[in-house]
């Protein structure tokens, strides 16, 4: 089977919009194997668009198609495809009443055009819009098959994901099987070199690195006839590569760290709290995005001032003094503050210099130090985030907050379960 992706929409043509919805559509061809070999992208004009049409039927037996679902008069996809079939468009129960809905909770009277956006080629798989109005279409005739994915990418990836990506998987014979390890404190460099091996010998299951916010993700897949024989394969490797990295490994399939950490407070019975002076919130942050962190969060402090450090923490104004704010004393006595306030198990404190000014010889730029107040005393860590680049206040914000969600994660670890 051979697939085309039909990119539809003059914004694209114009440079105005990335066109991610190629990009997200490939690959799930990729993972599939499904031969994909021309992108094409089209304006909405009739001719073109049905023309670009005619041209991927012409070379291949699959059109993937984004873009131009919705209730206005440039969207005219479905016309053309349906016309391409020589099909009629008929309306989707399912759709108006979703509209209908919409636009009684919205307390406004729909338009005519809205009614539009519930049209779908007769006899066609409908594919749900959980986040919009206009549902996609799947379409199979004489060996052709169209699909018709919305062009907002938060409408088309869930129903790509969701709904396409099933019945493609069913089509293609096998299911995909993979398992993401996620590795932090570990540069992408150094995990490549070590899984060398791993990742250009194997073929199944193939091995993946990806680097993201400064932590590495391994992606092991493998492609086999139920789930259970995949697992059988990448499972091992999961293993083996969890082996390798040890406590860098800080999970499997889970999204990311502030869900990690929550996960193991919550099973563990525990609770932690955070003071912030760089980081300005942002641990406290990540760690509230997650559903049912009120079970393990209860305290939060920004304390960017000196000021706020002694009036709030309890940091000694000697200590300042003699140590500076940006220090380890300062960040122990940070957390030794938001734990003796909170009564938490487990306290986070940030105090770092994220630039671009405030840096000195002897402090420079991206020193930050962590402290981490656990049932057993104090502990603090220094890092140098700084890599010599512009701009980066941001990255080294970020990195901090990073570091200091891994070391509560591997505090609360290490805590033996109440
Ligand atoms: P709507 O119901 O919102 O009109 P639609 O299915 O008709 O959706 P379009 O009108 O073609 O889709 O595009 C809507 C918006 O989706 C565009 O303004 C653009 O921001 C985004 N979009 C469209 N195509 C792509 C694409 N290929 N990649 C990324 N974003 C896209
Ligand atoms: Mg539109």
């Amino acid at each position: 089977m051979t697939c085309e992706i039909l990119s539809i929409g003059t914004e694209l043509l114009m440079g105005d919009t990335v066109n991610t919805n190629a990009s997200a559509v490939a690959k799930v061809l990729a993972d599939l194997s499904i031969d994909s070999f021309y992108q094409t992208v089209v304006g909405d004009n009739p001719d073109r668009l049905k023309a670009a049409i005619e041209t991927a039927f012409s070379r291949a037996d699959m059109v993937i198609t984004t873009g131009g679902l919705g209730p206005t008069y440039d969207d005219i996809t479905k016309e053309i495809v349906a016309g391409y079939f020589g099909k009629k468009l008929v309306q989707d129960e399912k759709a108006i009443e979703s509209i209908n809905r919409l636009f009684d909770s919205l307390g406004r009277l729909m338009t005519e055009n809205n009614l539009r956006q519930a049209l779908v080629i007769e006899g066609c798989t409908v594919l749900d819009n959980e986040y919009g109005l206009a549902p996609g279409i799947y379409y199979e005739q004489d060996g052709k098959t169209v699909v018709m994915l919305p062009g907002p990418p938060y409408e088309m990836e869930p129903m790509l994901k969701n709904k396409l990506f099933p019945i493609l998987e069913q089509r293609s014979g096998f299911t995909l099987v993979s398992k993401n390890i996620r590795i932090f404190g570990i540069g992408e460099s150094r995990v490549e070199d070590t899984l060398y091996d791993l990742m250009t010998k194997s073929t199944s299951p193939t091995v993946a690195p990806y680097a993201k916010q400064g932590e590495v993700t391994v992606r092991v897949t493998a492609r086999a006839i139920n789930r259970e024989a995949g697992l059988e394969i990448v499972d091992p490797v999961v293993e083996k590569i969890r082996a390798i990295f040890g406590e860098n490994v800080y999970a499997v399939d889970t999204p990311n760290l502030q869900t990690a950490l929550v996960e193991t407070l919550k099973a563990k019975g525990l609770t932690v709290a955070t003071a912030e002076s760089c980081t300005g919130g942002l641990i406290a942050k990540k760690i509230t995005e997650i559903p049912g962190s009120s079970d393990v969060f209860g305290y939060g402090v920004v304390s960017y001032a000196n000021d706020a450090k002694m009036s709030i923490l309890g940091v000694s104004e000697s200590t300042l003094k003699k140590c500076g704010a940006v220090s380890r004393e300062t960040a122990a006595e940070m957390a030794e503050g938001i734990q003796r306030l909170s009564g938490a198990d487990i306290a986070i404190s940030v105090t770092g210099i994220a630039g671009p000014g405030g840096g000195s010889e002897e402090k420079p730029v991206g020193l930050v130090y962590i402290g981490i107040c656990g049932p057993n005393g104090t502990e603090t860590h220094e890092f140098r985030l700084s890599r010599g680049r512009k701009d980066e206040r941001a990255a080294i914000r970020e990195n901090a907050s990073q570091n200091a969600l891994y070391l509560a994660l591997k505090k609360a670890e290490a805590i033996k379960k109440a």
